[in-house]
């Protein structure tokens, strides 16, 4: 086995070296589709829609990111490989400026067989891509786990790199929802362990091993009723940095400063890259009444302010930030950004389709 991958960032865990709290960008990261072969129950990413998002225009995007000082480079979706020219030629680019790549979030189950599974890799490892390959692996996502493992297998084959993968599970705490994973490590001959060195739970396998990335589920959006977000507890600040300090470009141009489970809102919006170079979209977010805000104050601000105006405006207290956010952008608590959005606001959005209802969940759909 190859040395290990360095441990994932945790919430709170800083990427910046300054201390003065701003917001101050250091990783990009694209989607160039919303499409996506699978339809998780928890899903908050509006898969229907058609938007792709323009090759020479996230390239352009990219240069000015690197001039910014932004290095880091990352892809997400919808499943980012239903649009595997973007990747590539989006790839051979920051490639060529230098980028780190950080990882490509897959759900490992969009190809048709193996063949085309490994020519499609191959295509993104020849253009340059050194980063890893994020396989969601937990009961929200309904793929068989045979299935992930030969999306493993032909990774670490086609890469020559058993240590290509990490995985990422929404539970909802690190020590739970870990079924699905130790089902994969099964099928591939090893076992699931936490670490104490890198501070998180791994997948160790002959072929390929990888670090396990914990996403705090937040029930937003069509999962809005799942679970109940209100814990009893609060948050600890941790300035978004983990999901945050990032420019985030959907399929529509728009950017947004995290990929947290409330970055979908349009309240979040922070400019388009069809619109605005890079440098404007770092002033706007600055600006932004509410993004400007979690940068620089923090969320525990955000709350001390809807609670100072109301104290009964939030139903408890929650140790899930995204989901403390979803609810007063939603329900319009927080100050200088309209309430709107989700099953509350319906996803109202001038000149776009909204964002259907989804078939509630079925309980054969959530199982391991
Ligand atoms: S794999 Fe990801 S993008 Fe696709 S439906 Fe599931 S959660 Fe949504
Ligand atoms: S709390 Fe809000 S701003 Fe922070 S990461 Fe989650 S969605 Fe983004």
């Amino acid at each position: 086995m190859s040395t290990p991958p360095p441990p994932p960032l945790a919430r709170g865990e800083s990427r910046t070296r300054s201390r003065r709290r701003i917001f101050r960008p250091n990783y990009l990261s694209f989607s160039g589709t919303y499409r996506c072969n699978l339809n998780c129950a928890h899903c908050c990413v509006p898969i229907e829609w058609t938007d792709r998002l323009d090759i020479a225009t996230a390239k352009r995007f990219t240069t000015e990111c690197a001039a910014l000082g932004i290095r880091t480079l990352g892809f997400t979706g919808g499943e980012p490989f239903l649009f595997p020219e973007f990747l590539e030629r989006v790839t051979r680019h920051a490639s060529k400026l230098g980028f780190r790549f950080d990882k490509i979030s897959t759900n490992g189950a969009w190809w048709r067989d193996v063949p085309q599974l490994e020519a499609t890799l191959r295509r993104v490892l020849r253009a340059g891509w050194t980063g890893r390959f994020s396989v969601s692996v937990d009961r929200w996502h309904p793929v068989r786990v045979e299935t992930l493992a030969q999306f493993a297998r032909s990774a670490a084959k086609v890469s020559r790199r058993d240590d290509i993968l990490t995985i990422a599970y929404a539970s909802e705490a690190p020590a739970k929802g870990l079924e699905k994973v130790q089902a994969l490590a099964k099928v591939l001959g090893g076992f699931v362990e936490f670490s104490p060195l890198l501070g998180c739970w791994m997948m160790v396998a002959p072929e390929v091993s990888a670090t396990l990335n914990f996403n705090h589920l937040a029930a937003v959006e069509r999962a809005e009723t799942l679970a109940d977000n209100w814990d009893g507890s609060w948050f600890r600040e941790d300035w978004c940095e983990g999901p945050g300090q990032a420019f985030i470009v959907n399929p529509r141009g728009e950017v947004k400063p995290c990929c947290g489970f409330a970055s979908d809102l349009d309240q979040l919006t922070i400019g388009n890259i069809r619109e605005h170079s890079a440098r404007e979209i770092l002033k706007r977010g600055r600006a932004h009444p509410y993004v400007g805000k979690v940068f620089s104050k923090g969320l525990l601000a955000i709350r001390d302010e809807v609670l100072a105006k109301d104290p009964g405006a939030l139903p408890g207290a929650t140790t899930n930030h995204c989901a403390f956010c979803w609810h007063v952008l939603t329900r319009g608590l927080a100050e200088g950004v309209p309430g709107r959005g989700g099953q509350v606001g319906n996803w109202v959005d001038a000149g776009k389709p909204q964002h259907p209802a989804k078939p509630g969940p079925r309980a054969e759909k959530l199982g391991v």
